[in-house]
């Protein structure tokens, strides 16, 4: 039978540290944020260190109050889009057009880049597709072909070729590669 180990501080050496929720400060891109984990806690010295069992919680942790600062979806939000649109990771990743692993590692803490952060959004969110939909009609030429589609697996494109020549520096509203093809979708059904 496993009893818990009692760990010896350390820090000091005097005490043994105790399980218990500690605040600790990581750092991403050179910013610090401090989050609360599970830890454990030396009563001798007030040495906190997380547990080894939730580092894997401390680094979603800090790369979610990154994202929550920087206006960025966070793990779970990718997580829930993902699921909401009824997508495997691997679907997913193939959906977004990005290697297999992606999606995994941005669901547990890494954290992706803005042009992705909009492609995902313009990919899942039906309101922000048709959106975009609307401003690339309203930019185009008189006479020139667009077309909004949809398609019961679960997604809204637009197609409108004139885009890509108009466009060479595109609005932030498109993402990188949305841009390049000006297709964007959203779940329909
Ligand atoms: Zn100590």
């Amino acid at each position: 039978m496993n009893t818990p180990q009692e760990l010896d501080c350390f820090e000091c050496g005097k005490g043994s540290l105790i399980p218990k929720l500690v605040d600790i400060t990581g750092y991403r891109h050179g910013e610090e944020f401090t989050v609360i984990v599970n830890g454990l806690q030396c009563p001798a010295c007030g040495l906190k260190t997380i547990d080894n069992e939730y580092s894997g919680e401390f680094t979603k942790l800090v790369s979610d109050a990154y994202r929550e600062k920087h206006g960025l979806l966070t793990g779970a939000q990718i997580r829930e889009a993902r699921t909401r649109m009824g997508m495997s990771q691997e679907k997913f990743a193939q959906y977004l057009r990005v290697g297999p692993a992606s999606v995994n590692r941005w669901e547990n803490g890494k954290i992706q880049d803005e042009a992705m952060n909009e492609l995902i959004v313009l990919k899942t969110d039906l309101l922000t597709a048709i959106n975009n939909y609307q401003f690339v009609k309203q930019s185009a030429p008189v006479g020139s072909e667009i077309a909004a589609f949809g398609f019961c697996d679960g997604a809204i494109g637009v197609f409108a070729p004139f885009a890509e020549a108009q466009f060479r520096k595109p609005p932030s509203v498109f993402a990188a590669e949305a841009f390049s093809t000006m297709e964007v979708y959203a779940p329909l059904c």
